[in-house]
């Protein structure tokens, strides 16, 4: 098969893993920096070009899109979609998994255990916004925030309200969570691949640090998970409409809880401590799911 990946940078463990994954099962890839690409947007014909040259013939693509270019990466996949190329994950499907409120309330919806968690935007709001995630201490997130940063454990009900207001004083997006004590500064990243969690590992971050993020110092491990958490990460998943996905998930008292389901999971955390190929995971996956508009299920609609 004729595979791109979508990624800014070929030296990046994950987007070299796919592409070496790709090679040794016989397929032509390339590596396709998205945000250079433009495209021509015409009724019947949709085309789609990086410079001069028009990037044809593909069967399917490998999003792998950053934070910082969802809007534009978004609309690249889109238009492959288009011209009838399968995505391994959807444009809207992306685009839904960026939107931490949008997939809160998708999950929510559908009966997912999550951390209670509030929304608000009137500064006049945040004493019941406290309130009504338990008090303190609760967890205080910017909505645009990625690796950690913008992620606040507020101890006392004053500590939250002065990080309300600062944050609001930003003009940022926030939300604020009940805060899963009993999860002891470890999360679990399940990867999910088809609809099947392929490997799991737990994070926990370092001493005196409640955030497992791996970037923050975090460690990882394999972990064996319950079959309560593992349908959890393959529903979650289904609902966001993910076929490979990263599903982090808090250990509460009461079960399993999603944090977030992320679109573009780093593959390097989790094949070490696992040892498992998942990049030849994701390849199978693609050859399976064979060619263009069958396996596209919304053809860049929505
Ligand atoms: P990001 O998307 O920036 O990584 P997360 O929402 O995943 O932000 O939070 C980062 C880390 O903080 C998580 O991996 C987890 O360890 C910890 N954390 C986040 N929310 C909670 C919460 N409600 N209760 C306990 N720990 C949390």
């Amino acid at each position: 098969m004729k595979i791109a990946i979508l990624s800014r940078n070929k030296r990046l463990y994950s987007t070299n893993a796919l592409y070496e994954a790709g090679i040794k099962r016989g397929h032509d890839m390339r590596v396709i920096d998205y945000v250079r690409c433009h495209m021509e947007i015409t009724s019947m014909r949709p085309a789609i070009y990086l410079g001069s040259e028009k990037l044809e013939g593909y069967d399917a693509i490998i999003p792998r899109i950053g934070a910082t270019y969802t809007h534009f990466g978004c609309a690249v996949v889109r238009q492959f979609e288009m011209m009838g190329v399968t995505s391994v994950n959807e444009s809207v499907a992306i685009s839904r998994s960026r939107d931490k409120l949008r997939s809160l309330q998708l999950l929510a919806r559908k009966g997912i255990g999550l951390p209670v968690t509030g929304f608000a935007h009137d500064p006049r709001t945040t004493e019941a916004l406290i309130d009504q995630v338990g008090g303190a201490p609760l967890v205080i997130k910017l909505l645009e925030g990625t690796q950690g940063v913008g992620v606040v454990l507020a101890e006392t009900r004053k500590a939250a309200e002065s990080v309300i207001e600062a944050f609001r004083g930003l003009n940022a997006n926030i939300l604020a969570q009940e805060y899963i004590k009993e999860a002891g500064g470890a999360d679990i990243r399940c990867l999910v691949v088809g609809g099947k969690v392929v490997a799991a590992m737990k994070r926990q971050g370092k001493e005196g640090e409640f955030r497992s993020n791996l970037h923050r110092g975090g460690t990882a491990s394999v972990v064996k998970i319950t079959p309560e958490e593992r349908s959890t990460a393959t529903r979650a998943a289904s609902i966001l409409g993910l076929n490979v996905s990263g599903v982090d998930l808090l250990r509460s008292n009461h079960g399993p809880v999603v944090m977030e389901v992320n679109s573009s999971p780093g593959l390097e955390g989790i094949e070490r401590a696992t040892g498992k190929d998942i990049a030849k995971m994701i390849i199978e996956f693609i050859e399976k799911s064979g060619k263009g508009e069958k396996a596209t299920r919304t053809k860049g609609k929505g």
